[in-house]
């Protein structure tokens, strides 16, 4: 098994030999992985005797050739489509377009449905590398990968495979509604009512910051078909676009990912057909959960992408342009320790991810670790974005470049798929019941 070496990526770096289509990343098999991480006393309880453990850094050739094309789409074909988009509070429809040609749209489905049949760390690297050009549309990528995509994969049957599964690898972009007016992180508050027809559902409801709400055509919706049973009533739907009684209610403007749309969406006697049941009646609150818990993966990529574009940013600027007192900024002890420091914590919540990720994929228990990738990675990202504008002066501030506008985005990362304060909820409650004798 061949393993290429993947620091940080430099600040120049080389151009990727070839642009990798669907079909071409299709093409390219899946390389198992073959270690596992784990950074708490349970490690003895695992079987790793065939494992053998590498640095974490290290990606598999699929992966690195996966983080290479995306890398080469984002700066290539997202890059020069930044500021307009963020400005004007929308994604440009050539780059929902180009996720699809580029394979990054079904990087786990199969290859039967249309996708690149790859594994979980590709999707991670593909959404670090879109964040750290652009992080709006780097959680276009992710919800639709990791939380969408994954949801049918997992819980949908062999009919909702073959419906479902070809639309959104190649052409139908997805959304995961879950929160509501009245229920954020109490999520499993929710209000909206499904009840059964003749023929299938009946959902009413609303459904709040719903990402990517004004691009997709496939909505998974947590609705509750049995409210006097509590969170247990609660269930999952496919609900389509066009399908009467469902309207887009309100498209909010934001601090930050303002090319991402996040929208309020109305069910008004939204009639399914009982082939949209996504799992089994009353599992809805298992399907959230199981699939929160890997997305928290995926923002924390997010997360860190950013961190490092922000960076890269600032590090081109004072150490190629930017001269005071005769010399570049990037030269003075005081700027060069901070981005050291800074640099340094982009590492370590890259470690994180990735440790979460490998965990994930070698069935280890990765919940705690997907919660401390998450909070730490959106620590970092804020740190490093705000200090990277001030690395930058006056040009740090101004809406010419990126850097007030990572520093902007990065705030979501402590408020999405969990906030803060919930992700520490859940690592504390791990460590307790670990330490409890
Ligand atoms: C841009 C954006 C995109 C989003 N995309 C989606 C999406 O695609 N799908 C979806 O379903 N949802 C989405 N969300 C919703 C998101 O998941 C929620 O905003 C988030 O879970 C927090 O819920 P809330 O906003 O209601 O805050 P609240 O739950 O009201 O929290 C307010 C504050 O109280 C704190 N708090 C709450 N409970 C506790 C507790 N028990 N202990 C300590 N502190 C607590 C929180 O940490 C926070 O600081 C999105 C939100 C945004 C802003």
């Amino acid at each position: 098994m061949a393993f290429i070496t993947r620091a940080l990526r430099p600040l120049s770096r080389s151009t990727p030999t070839a642009r990798l289509t669907t079909r071409r990343l299709a093409s390219i098999r899946p390389v198992q992985s073959a270690y596992a991480f784990s950074t708490t006393p349970r490690r003895r309880e695992v079987d790793l005797s065939e494992l053998t453990p590498t640095p974490i850094s290290l990606l598999t050739e699929t992966e690195s050739m996966m983080a290479d094309m995306v890398s080469k789409f984002a700066t290539e074909q997202i890059g020069p489509k930044v500021r307009d988009m963020d400005e004007a509070e929308a994604m440009d429809a050539s780059v929902v377009e180009g996720l699809f040609e580029q394979g990054i749209m079904g990087i786990e489905i199969p290859e039967e449905f249309g996708g690149a049949g790859m594994n979980f760390t590709a999707a991670i690297v593909a959404i670090e590398e879109l964040a750290r050009i652009d992080p709006s549309v780097s959680v276009m990528a992710d919800v639709h990968n990791t939380l969408v995509n994954t949801a049918i994969m997992k819980y949908g049957d062999a009919q909702a495979h073959r419906t479902w599964l070809p639309k959104l690898s190649t052409n139908t972009v997805g959304s995961f509604c879950l929160s509501e007016p009245v229920s954020g992180s109490d999520a499993f508050a929710l209000q909206t009512k499904a009840e059964k027809t003749a023929d299938g559902y009946k959902i009413n409801g609303s459904k709040m910051w719903i990402t990517n709400a004004m691009e997709s055509g496939i909505y998974i919706v947590f609705a509750n078909l049995n409210p006097s049973a509590g969170y247990k009533g609660i269930t999952a739907f496919i609900v389509e676009k066009g399908t009467p009684g469902f309207s887009i209610a309100k498209k909010e403007k934001k601090l930050g990912i303002r090319a991402s749309s996040t929208c309020v969406l109305n069910f008004d006697d939204v009639e399914i057909p009982k082939s949209n049941l996504l799992g089994e009646e009353g599992k809805g609150y298992k399907i959230a959960i199981e699939i929160l818990n890997e997305g928290r993966i995926g923002i924390a990529a997010q997360m860190t992408g950013l961190a490092l574009g922000a960076w890269e940013n600032a590090a081109r600027y004072v150490w190629n342009d930017r001269k005071q007192f005769g010399k570049l900024v990037g030269e003075f002890q005081g700027m060069q320790h901070q981005m050291a420091q800074a640099y340094t914590e982009i590492a370590a919540a890259r470690a994180l991810v990735y440790n979460a990720a490998r965990k994930k994929e070698a069935g280890q228990e990765f919940v705690k670790d997907a919660a401390m990738a998450k909070l730490y990675a959106s620590q970092v990202a804020g740190r490093v974005s705000g200090s990277a504008v001030e690395w930058m002066g006056g040009m740090g501030f101004v809406r010419e470049g990126i850097a007030e506008k990572m520093f902007r985005d990065s705030k979501i990362g402590a408020i999405y798929e969990g906030t803060s304060n919930i992700q520490l909820q859940t690592i504390a409650k791990m460590l307790q019941k670990e330490y409890t004798n």
